[in-house]
């Protein structure tokens, strides 16, 4: 299942380099009422293009 193309050659991306699951955004300085709260995370997965060989995030 293709997500998204390479952004070199327009081809499918297909392959998962590295999938370290999600992180929140880093450095960020929290007051005490967020540090409280859910932080909202975004994924850490970068892919390889089997056309370009290009590593881009999705
Ligand atoms: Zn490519």
């Amino acid at each position: 299942m293709s997500r998204s193309n390479c952004r070199f050659c327009g081809q499918a991306l297909k392959h998962v380099l590295a999938d370290l699951g999600t992180s929140p955004l880093a450095n960020s300085c929290l007051t005490v009422e967020q540090l409280a709260a859910d932080e909202p995370t975004y994924p850490l997965e970068v892919m390889v293009c089997d056309g370009s060989y290009q590593v881009q995030l999705p």
